[in-house]
């Protein structure tokens, strides 16, 4: 493909039309400039010279393609786009200066006031924020439901409905929405179902294919999956996606050219290391279910799990977040995170280093007791997001944890 640039050259995409996602990662969104270099090309510049001041102003009356001024064209951001959207099966990605600014855009773009969303409880806390007071501002009205239920979407379901939104599996423990249900439901009433699909990347979950509208992800998860910058995207038909690009463009939450670089690298081990996420993730949830100090494991690996057959159905694999309960209260939560030395106590999740979290004092720590009982968030209840160190490792370092809660 040929996006008429004279600087660079894509390199076709037809080549790799019906490859997987393991290649697209490799492959997709490449461009060469005439030094014929092998890895991607960093381009930090805000700006960009043309041949004459006629081309100055075909560029900027719309009249020839090419780039313009980096807040809204920089080909370093294009490249990552494009490699993001082929691999979500997506016709068009537009990356955001973090997670959160995927989400704004998104909702800034494709909502009016009087607009109403259904959004799953258990969504990133600050997603939670986004909805319930700054688009409240706005006119936007924001009614929470249960992510597993599907007749409670539909019950919620209104005449202004515009948006369902939502994260499958839910972060800390592990629900999982039914994508094709929900989606049959927006399509009936006229809504936009959006999926943000930070916790499976597409490598283990495509939510386009199973009747989402848009995708959004914050890339500083997994698609870094290094913890080195922070970022978004969103992905979905351009009829959506060139209203989002509008907005960015507008308004400039928008990706630098180097954190565009730091995920494009990122995207071509993603396959590989969402394989070992969910491979170690898997064995330690079978290994704590053993544990006399657990009383209960959250993985949709498990066959314990209510949304197990769905999750197999739907996904690729289980991720690599999980959560469980130890007996007793936080008291005994602290004291097994206390105990470990190798693995990190951070409320970040999605990267290579296994992280170790107590949800009711961090993550979810503002929300209202009540609001933490509904959402299952206890005392008790540890998140673990899974790196890919050895599973011997992780297990030694977790022992520390039992270990100190016989004492
Ligand atoms: C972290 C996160 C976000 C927000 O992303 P930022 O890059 O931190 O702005 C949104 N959704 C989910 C599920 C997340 O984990």
């Amino acid at each position: 493909m040929t996006f008429g640039r004279d600087e660079h050259v894509w390199i076709p995409e037809s080549d790799l039309e019906g490859m997987s996602v393991d290649t697209l990662a490799v492959r997709a969104g490449q461009i060469r400039t005439g030094q014929l270099e092998h890895s991607d090309a960093i381009f930090p510049t805000s700006s960009f010279v043309y041949g004459s001041a006629a081309q100055a102003a075909a560029r900027f009356g719309g009249e020839e393609p090419g780039n313009i001024y980096s807040r809204f064209t920089n080909p370093t951001v294009q490249a990552f786009e494009a490699r993001i959207a082929a691999m979500e099966g997506g016709e068009r990605g537009v990356a955001t200066a973090s997670g959160m600014a995927a989400i704004l855009s998104t909702c800034m773009s494709l909502l009016k006031s009087g607009d109403h969303v259904i959004c799953s409880r258990g969504v990133f806390g600050t997603t939670n924020v986004l909805f319930q007071k700054y688009m409240a501002r706005f006119g936007v009205e924001t009614s929470f439901v249960s992510l597993a239920n599907t007749d409670e979407w539909k019950a919620e379901i209104r005449p202004a409905t515009r948006m369902l939104f939502l994260e499958t599996p839910s972060n800390p423990l592990c629900e999982v929405a039914d994508l094709a249900a929900l989606s049959a439901i927006a399509r009936e009433n006229d809504a936009l179902l959006v999926v943000d699909n930070c916790f499976c990347t597409p490598v283990l979950q495509r939510p386009l294919e199973q009747g989402a509208d848009i995708v959004i992800h914050s890339a500083t998860k997994y698609l870094d999956g290094q913890g080195r910058c922070v970022g978004g995207v969103v992905v979905g038909p351009a009829r959506y996606l060139d209203e989002i690009y509008g907005f960015i463009r507008s308004a400039g939450p928008t990706m630098s050219p180097f954190n565009a670089w730091v995920f494009q690298k990122g995207l071509e081990t993603l396959p590989i290391r969402m394989r070992a996420h969910c491979d170690n993730a898997l064995e330690l949830a079978l290994w704590l279910e053993q544990q006399d100090c657990v009383e209960k494991v959250y993985y949709a690996g498990l066959q314990s799990h209510p949304q197990h057959e769905l999750a197999k159905k739907q996904q690729d694999g289980f991720g690599g977040v999980l959560s469980f309960l130890v007996r007793g209260g936080r008291e005994q939560a602290w004291k097994f995170i206390d105990a470990t030395r190798m693995i990190s106590i951070t409320a970040n999740l999605g990267d290579v280093k296994t992280t170790i979290t107590h949800p009711a004092t961090t993550t979810h720590g503002r929300l209202s007791p009540e609001d933490k009982a509904r959402a299952g968030i206890t005392e008790n209840l540890i998140r673990l997001s899974v790196g890919i160190e050895s599973i011997k490792d992780l297990k030694t370092d977790l022992d520390r944890g039992f270990q100190a809660l016989k004492d």
